[in-house]
């Protein structure tokens, strides 16, 4: 009896596993189709201070697959990575933010005060053609390098983390500034965080959803903003989504913030009109 029940788990088992690959090969076919046709737009979301004042905006892709429709970034992105295809990928990402900026800095509504802030996949920041591709896309767009600023993960700093470093010096060398995004779920060391060219925390959006009834995650969340300041770093809150949620971070010290409450990401066209305006030069 047991031995069926074992084979018949197996049986199951056997179909969902040929189900699922069946899904992660068609979505590898559509992604590599989908990189030839640019079917990719990127949507842009505030990133605000206490006062609700814009001081950037996070560049978020978007896949809207013909048969399908819109495809989460939370899915591709792990098989783009998987197949290879997040290099080519990442440097579309890269040049369509920095050819947005620059459109509206023709446009006279950039203030080179703000930053677009690109996610940048450890697989595409360790490719040994990145800082070259990095170099390049800021010229090719004339956008000044302290106007970008890269988002990247904590466990990019646990492989090879000698020359994960070394490559973080360069980016800053140019004048490009560094994130780290979803801060809290991955594995730094205080010690390490210390000898990071790090200019911003983000703390991730799973510790602010609970924050007003889980003491846990309000004693995290306080804990990494009181380390950031000591580190003389700055800390944006993820995922906020109410004036509650903003009010009780603003009395954590707290001094940024991105999130539903401000506004959600969207096209290019429809966050410029909402929130940028003719700078006075
Ligand atoms: P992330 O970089 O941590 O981006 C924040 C995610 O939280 C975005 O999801 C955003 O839409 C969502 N979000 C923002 N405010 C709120 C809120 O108030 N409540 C809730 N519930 N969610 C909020 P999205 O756009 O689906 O992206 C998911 C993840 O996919 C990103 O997480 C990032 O890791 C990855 N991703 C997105 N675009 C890119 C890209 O161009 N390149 C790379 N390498 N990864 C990307
Ligand atoms: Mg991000
Ligand atoms: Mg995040
Ligand atoms: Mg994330």
């Amino acid at each position: 009896r047991a031995k069926e029940v074992g084979r018949n788990t197996y049986e199951f088992y056997k179909e969902d596993m040929q189900a699922i690959s069946d899904e992660y090969l068609k979505m590898e076919r559509a992604l590599f189709l989908a990189m030839e046709n640019e079917d990719f737009e990127l949507y842009y979301q505030p990133q605000n201070d206490a006062s609700g004042r814009l001081i950037g905006a996070e560049a978020l892709i978007r896949w809207n697959e013909p048969t399908q429709g819109f495809i989460s970034p939370a899915k591709f992105i792990p098989i783009a990575e998987e197949i290879g295809l997040i290099v080519e990928l990442g440097e579309w990402v890269l040049h369509q933010a920095l050819r947005d900026v620059s459109q509206w800095r023709a446009e006279g509504i950039w203030d080179d005060s703000l930053q677009v802030s690109v996610n940048v996949s450890p697989m595409q920041f360790q490719h040994a053609g990145f800082m070259q591709m990095l170099k390049s896309a800021i010229e090719t767009f004339n956008v000044p390098p302290h106007c970008l600023d890269l988002e990247i993960t904590e466990n990019m700093l646990l492989s090879d983390s000698e020359s994960s470093l070394d490559l973080m010096y360069q980016v800053r060398s140019l004048g490009v500034s560094l994130s780290i995004d979803d801060f809290g779920t991955g594995y730094s060391s205080l010690k390490y965080l210390k000898s990071l060219p790090i200019s911003r925390l983000k703390i991730d959006q799973s510790f602010v959803r609970d924050l007003l009834s889980d003491h846990s995650d309000e004693v995290i969340v306080l804990t990494i903003i009181a380390m950031a300041k000591a580190l003389n770093i700055d800390v944006l809150a993820e995922g906020v989504e109410t004036q509650a949620h903003q009010n009780r971070l603003t009395d954590m010290n707290c001094t940024l913030y991105q999130g539903y409450y401000f506004g959600k990401p969207s096209p290019a066209h429809l966050f410029s009109k909402a929130w940028l305006s003719v700078v006075n030069v």
